[in-house]
């Protein structure tokens, strides 16, 4: 490799799409820039934000945590980290505990909400309501770990909620609605989309940046890693679009941004459409597309599961 190509030092990450070489201090300054970059240029974070960050005990939100208490804490903004527990026996604990050792050190507040509390099961009791059914653990999980950190920030008083969401993270979602047939969602990636029924805004600080480089960070700044992987961590279609992205990044470096910018094209097309679309749900007041929205329809479908095994 190369010198760093902004210093001159060791050499100890090269960028591809770019062709940068950095330094570990150059690749550091590099992400820290990136972030801010795409915070100011979608308008995410203004000054006197509240803002919660939704620490899942991943590298990727341990990673988010760190970084936007650096910049924007100097900055007078409060931080605090909300975190999720689905009740997944093992793997569940360990994360948990990463995201309270990060918040302690950093001294920041931390909100942990239980699927338990809020919806009156935990996911490992969810789970065999699921058997059988079209659906994967990871989107059955997805429809009420946003409904959940949702809730946590509005508890939390928050103003924004910040997700680690990166660009794979991005670009995989984009390609999975296509292959779902799911185009009248599309609008719901739009940085932009304001959700009028929730008064915190939704933002993802690093979704124009590699998962690599945000593993690299990670990995840098001394984060750990979760050992335990979720124990329903199946999902055939989203592994499957990883590793095609990962290939096609490997062939022609820079791809994935430019699926990155042409995504964000077409969802700015159906951003107005889900807006309209949207009616309330008529047990929680929740925007949704038939009258009934997802976490309404699966909960009543798990209690009345519940109900009849009882
Ligand atoms: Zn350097
Ligand atoms: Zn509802």
């Amino acid at each position: 490799m190369v010198d760093c190509t902004r210093c001159g030092g060791k050499p100890f990450y090269t960028r591809r799409y770019s062709g940068e070489t950095f330094c570990a201090g150059c690749f550091r300054e590099s992400f820290v820039e990136k972030t801010r970059k795409t915070v100011s240029k979608y308008k995410m974070i203004a000054s006197g934000d509240r803002i919660a960050v939704a620490v899942s005990g991943g590298k990727d939100s341990l990673s988010l945590l760190r970084i936007l208490s650096e910049i924007y804490r100097p900055r007078g903004n409060e931080i605090m980290a909300i975190s999720v527990d689905e009740g997944v026996a093992g793997y569940r604990d360990e994360a948990l505990d990463h995201a309270r050792f990060l918040a302690e050190e950093l001294g920041v507040k931390q909100f942990v909400v239980s699927y338990k509390d809020l919806f009156g099961f935990s996911l490992d009791e969810a789970l065999d309501w699921k058997e059988d059914r079209d659906v994967s653990s990871c989107s059955f999980c997805g429809v009420f770990r946003r409904r959940a950190i949702d809730e946590a920030a509005v508890r939390a008083k928050a103003s924004v909620v910040a997700t680690a969401h990166n660009l794979d993270d991005y670009v995989q979602t984009f390609m999975m609605n296509l292959m779902h047939g799911d185009v009248a969602r599309l609008g719901w990636l739009d940085p932009a989309y304001a959700d009028l029924s929730f008064p915190v805004r939704r933002v993802k600080p690093f979704m124009e940046i590699y998962e690599e480089e945000v593993a690299l960070f990670a990995f840098q700044a001394g984060l750990p890693f979760q050992s335990v992987s979720c124990p329903y961590m199946h999902e055939g279609l989203r592994s499957e679009v990883r590793d095609y992205l990962n290939t096609m990044e490997a062939n022609h470096p820079g791809i994935k941004n430019v699926l990155l910018r042409s995504s964000l094209d077409v969802i700015s097309h159906y951003s107005h459409s889900s807006q309209k679309e949207s009616v309330p749900c008529s047990v929680c007041g929740k925007p949704s597309s038939s009258g009934l929205c997802n976490v309404c329809r699966m909960k009543a479908a798990i209690e009345e599961h519940v109900k009849l095994r009882a």
